[in-house]
């Protein structure tokens, strides 16, 4: 491959079908930005899952490369804030969506939307942390913000948890020493959620159900929450007086029936996770905490890899809730 040329996978539309295949590229294919990034790696989270299957109308033009967020080394830059051979992490912005993205061996974006890969971690598990991770980290630290300590009384619930945001929660949440309940519709993954640091499994099923009252027993100090649905129902009416809910996801649906009791008379906070429009101050203290509160031996537990070229079939599995922990994409195996 000339230095000009890389290979993509890129994805092309047809009759309201949308079909993926790794293509050979030429630079002056790349998007408009200022920094170009040669990728180290990419992740699958659910969206991805969502873009390559062409749902939710998330991409509007095509051809599309998608991956939300990538790692990599800045190959050439127009950016005061960084120099070729630095190790870049990005993750939100729309990358992926309206901006060609990871699933790429270069990417060119703005250097506002990058940020250098913290201390202590190396490309590869930036990206197994990726844009799961960096949204577990934010709910943990609105958390934080919303008075959660290791020292209340509770457990803190995390719903998904054997999923990317979940598995990354959990961890988290357990290293900075709470008792986290992670609730799964996965049997076969009680054993690698309790060693990740759960100290309770919850059935998925206990949750499922549409509470009917407005109040159930107080249970949970904090919750971080990947399903939303009637999931977020229940946890609402099962939250301890004066605890927060961080809602990340809809795995479970979009929908949200309850009422305002758990408000009122408990003092509920309702707290919205949002990854991609975040702004940067948050965004380093986001990574820098990782870094620092997500044990590496655990990230490489919860860590599988795919090469690109075999990664458009992990798209049906991730929505269906089968995809365990994080996966990262090797953007260089295609
Ligand atoms: P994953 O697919 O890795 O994890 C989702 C998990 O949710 C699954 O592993 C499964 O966990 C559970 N689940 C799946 N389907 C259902 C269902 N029908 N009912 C109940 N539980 C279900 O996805 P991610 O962790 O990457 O993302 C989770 C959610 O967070 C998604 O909705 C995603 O769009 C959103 N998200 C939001 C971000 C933000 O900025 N707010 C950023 C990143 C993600 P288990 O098997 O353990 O039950």
């Amino acid at each position: 491959m000339s230095d000009d040329r890389f290979s993509a996978l890129l994805l092309e539309e047809k009759d309201g079908k949308v079909t993926a295949a790794v293509q050979s590229l030429s630079a002056d294919r790349l998007p408009a930005g200022d920094v170009t990034v040669r990728v180290a790696a990419s992740t699958l989270n659910y969206k991805d899952g969502m873009i390559l299957k062409g749902l939710g109308r998330l991409v509007r033009a095509y051809p599309h490369v998608p991956g939300i967020d990538f790692a990599g080394v800045v190959e050439h830059s127009d950016c005061a804030e960084f120099k070729p051979g630095d190790q870049v992490v990005l993750t939100g912005w729309r990358v992926g969506e309206v901006h060609w993205g990871g699933y790429s061996q270069k990417a060119r974006v703005k250097g506002d939307w990058l940020v250098k890969l913290p201390a202590g971690l190396t490309a590869e598990r930036a990206m197994a942390i990726g844009t799961a991770g960096f949204t577990a980290m934010l709910a943990v630290q609105s958390l934080e913000a919303h008075g959660l300590t290791p020292d209340r009384a509770g457990e803190v619930l995390v719903t998904g948890a054997a999923g990317g945001v979940g598995s990354v929660a959990v961890a988290v949440l357990a290293h900075l020493g709470y008792r986290v309940a992670a609730s799964t519709g996965r049997p076969a993954e009680h054993d690698y959620l309790r060693g990740l640091g759960a100290a309770e499994i919850v059935e998925r099923g206990e949750l499922a159900q549409a509470p009917g009252r407005p109040l159930l027993a107080e249970r949970w100090a904090g919750c971080v929450d990947a399903v939303g649905g009637t999931t977020l129902a229940s946890v609402l009416a099962g939250m301890r007086y004066g605890g927060a809910v961080a809602a990340c996801g809809l795995a479970g649906g979009a929908e949200l029936a309850t009422t305002v009791v758990p408000f009122l008379l408990r003092g509920v906070n309702l707290l919205g996770i949002d990854s991609v429009m975040c702004p940067k101050p948050a965004r380093l203290t986001a990574w820098a905490r990782l870094a620092r509160d997500l044990p590496m031996d655990k990230l490489d537990a919860m860590t599988t890899r795919v090469a690109l070229k075999d990664l458009p079939p992990y798209a049906d599995r991730i929505l269906a809730g089968q995809v365990r922990g994080r996966l990262v994409v090797d953007v260089n195996a295609v």
